[in-house]
């Protein structure tokens, strides 16, 4: 799909979750899969200016107000906040507050995020005149009769004496969240039940359509409360900081959140980040983040807005267990047993702080019951340590392309030499005629092999003899296997018992290439299984390898990376590399020494004076590493005679030091 039409998608899209949450309080995605799309769609953006239109969300707040409330005008715009995710983007917020105001210092001001319904309260001489929801962040919706039965809201502000005082006269604007507290959320929902009626999805969502109905007798049964974050006056001045504003809230009687801290340094504002990351699920209500902005208001004034949203705030927003991605791939697993397994492959996305590439599709029953198709816009969950899944396809999203996935003709592509059948009833298809230990016979042989670790008493016929008896049912069992074990097998006598057990305890620490040859990943033999050991130096470090990285190994392209990725995808082997750590089995990875070690070459072009696989080789020699692609890791880039296109735009991006063959042979 090109870009312009998937911006269009995108925004068509986006345009209608915003209308179904803003306008009819009932959203049909969660938060998450909103955000993950408007990224891309603002990433999208942020490389084709060209396809920005100004019906695009990420040019407008909110949604159009009802009509069947009163249109009051905002005495100021209440606009939206730029989301970042991470320390990085905290930093780079910072860096272009830097470059706007050079030599200021900025004091942070940080917040909880309520993930309610914005709403301002205008105060005329102290008594509640008016209170306007956010609408389109231009004009609201007057809901003062509803707001005035939310118990915690003053119908007129806290009497005080002193600084805050003048705050009683005239026009002051306060402007906060409504929420509903998560227990009062669960009460009410439990009420419900008992009386048979529907319950309310979540407590924003109640919040926001209670506030925005008709009938205030209504709101006045439903628990809403009111927590302000913003405190205006005409007289901009009035109020120095954001901390102010807060401290005369809680002076005028206005509840704020207790939380809200200024920070002078970046790393106490992360500190402050990570603290709730952890602690926010005990807050009485949802948040989705924080808000941090420049706590001086004139600087903030100062700073202006881009867009829809300030510079001078930004809302850091917690890792959410759904994210969006395309699927690239699927490709399919033969475990141990012999059950095909498909894999999703993916676009890398974050979700729950870590970068996933790929997710098991079970069964090919599953890949129907949920539709995934190549080209494939998928909503991926994982929460805390469970193995990610594809939850959803976004169809809306799905391109013209994308044909339902024919799983028996994808085995037969990707599997041209093995037959399979599906045993009547069961949603797997294994591989005709091997039977699991048949199969497992064979990888344990190749575990052992030569090339692999070269357990030399562990031949063919051991093999078959510690499979029948049952002592082994993955190769990681080897590692379990006793002396007393094999003696009570007929093959075993003490010496040939001993020399095995000896033999296998021998290779608990096997060298890392070994140890990846001996997997039986498909498509990897030895000098791949080299390649890949001095690129990636651990099993973690090849796990979580991006496709991008495994195919600018030498040697590895799209199939060998897929395959790859696939292998680690399967539940089965994710078992197996726990079951081979928890029993102490720990490849290594001998740091190749030489004047070249640590270095990662790219050879683009033609060499005079040798060919590329001399190159490589010399390369290796010398301890360093050849790859066929830049990535990011890549040190330099050979140029054999002009080099231009892909290789150098990379080169380019990742900061690859481009050097000539004479500078090359200089450091050979
Ligand atoms: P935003 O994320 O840009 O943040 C601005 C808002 O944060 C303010 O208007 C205010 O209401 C709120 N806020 C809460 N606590 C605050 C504090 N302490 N200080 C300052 N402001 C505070 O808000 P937005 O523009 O409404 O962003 C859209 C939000 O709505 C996103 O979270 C998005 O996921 C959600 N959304 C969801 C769907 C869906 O279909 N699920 C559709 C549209 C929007």
């Amino acid at each position: 799909m090109s870009n312009a039409s998937r911006a269009a998608e995108l925004r068509k899209l986006l345009n209608q979750y915003s209308y179904e949450y803003h306008v009819l309080d009932a959203p049909s995605v969660s938060d998450a899969v909103y955000d993950a799309l408007m990224q891309e769609l603002k990433a999208l953006e942020a490389a084709h200016p060209e396809l920005v239109t100004s019906d695009s969300p990420t040019q407008r707040v909110g949604n159009a107000p009802l009509d069947k409330f009163a249109k009051i005008t905002h005495s100021r715009p209440m606009i939206s906040l730029d989301d970042v995710f991470d320390r990085s983007e905290v930093e780079a917020w910072v860096q272009r507050m830097d470059k706007l105001l050079p030599g200021r210092t900025h004091e942070f001001f940080c917040d909880i995020k309520k993930d309610g319904l914005a709403c301002a309260l205008v105060y005329q001489d102290g008594i509640l005149a008016q209170a306007v929801t956010r609408g389109d962040g231009y004009i609201g919706e007057d809901v003062t009769m509803n707001v005035r039965t939310i118990q915690n809201v003053p119908l007129s502000l806290r009497g005080t004496s002193g600084e805050f005082a003048r705050f009683l006269s005239g026009r002051t604007e306060i402007r906060g969240e409504i929420v509903m507290f998560k227990k009062d959320f669960e009460t009410l929902n439990k009420k419900r039940e008992a009386a048979g009626l529907p319950i309310f999805k979540n407590p924003r969502n109640l919040a926001a359509g209670t506030i925005r109905q008709l009938d205030p007798k209504l709101v006045a049964e439903r628990p809403l409360r009111f927590v302000g974050y913003d405190l205006l006056r005409e007289v901009p001045a009035e109020v120095p900081t954001n901390m102010f504003a807060y401290e005369a809230m809680s002076e005028l009687g206005i509840y704020r959140s207790p939380e809200a801290t200024v920070f002078t340094a970046l790393d106490e504002v992360m500190k402050f980040v990570n603290n709730w990351d952890e602690k926010r699920h005990a807050l009485p209500y949802n948040t989705d983040g924080l808000v941090v902005k420049v706590n001086d208001r004139a600087q903030y004034d100062a700073l202006g807005t881009v867009g829809k949203n300030p510079r001078g705030a930004i809302a850091y927003k917690y890792a959410a267990e759904q994210a969006t991605t395309v699927v690239k791939d699927i490709v399919i697993s033969i475990g141990r047993t012999g059950a095909a397994t498909p894999v999703a492959v993916f676009d890398p996305v974050n979700v729950a702080g870590t970068t996933v590439q790929h997710a098991s599709l079970h069964n090919a029953d599953e890949i129907v019951r949920k539709d995934v198709r190549v080209g494939d816009t998928v909503v991926i969950y994982k929460a805390g340590d469970i193995i990610p899944q594809v939850e959803n396809v976004v169809t809306e999203l799905r391109p013209k392309f994308a044909r339902a996935f024919n799983y028996e003709k994808a085995l037969k592509d990707q599997y041209p030499e093995l037959e399979f059948d599906r045993p009547e009833g069961e949603a797997v298809y294994r591989v005709k005629g091997a039977s699991g230990t048949l199969l497992l016979k064979q990888a344990l042989e190749h575990f052992a092999s030569k090339g692999a670790l070269d357990i030399d008493t562990l031949g063919e016929k051991n093999v078959v003899a510690l499979v029948d008896a049952g002592l082994v049912k993955d190769l990681a069992d080897i590692y379990t296997i006793t002396k007393d074990q094999l003696l009570e097998l007929d093959r075993f006598a003490d010496i040939s018992a001993g020399k095995l057990v000896d033999a296998i305890a021998a290779v608990k620490t096997p060298p890392l290439e070994r140890f990846i040859y001996g997997l039986g990943i498909r498509h990897v033999g030895v000098q791949t299984a080299i390649d890949l050991a001095s690129q990636f130096g651990s099993m973690d470090a090849l796990q979580h390898a991006t496709l991008e990285q495994l195919e600018a190994v030498d040697g590895v392209g799209t199939v060998v990376a897929e395959s790859i990725a696939a292998w680690f995808a399967d539940p089965d082997n994710e078992e197996l590399l726990r079951k081979f750590e928890s029993l102490g089995v720990r490849p290594h990875f001998e740091q190749k020494t030489g004047k070249l070690a640590g270095q990662f070459f790219v050879v683009t072009g033609t060499l005079e004076s040798m060919g590329r696989d001399e190159a490589a080789e010399k390369i290796r020699e010398l301890g360093g590493t050849f790859q066929s692609s830049v990535a990011k890791d890549t040190t330099y880039l050979v140029a054999g005679g002009k080099v231009g296109g892909s290789k150098l735009k990379k080169a380019q991006e990742y900061g690859t030091k481009v050097i000539t063959e004479q500078e090359f042979l200089g450091l050979l």
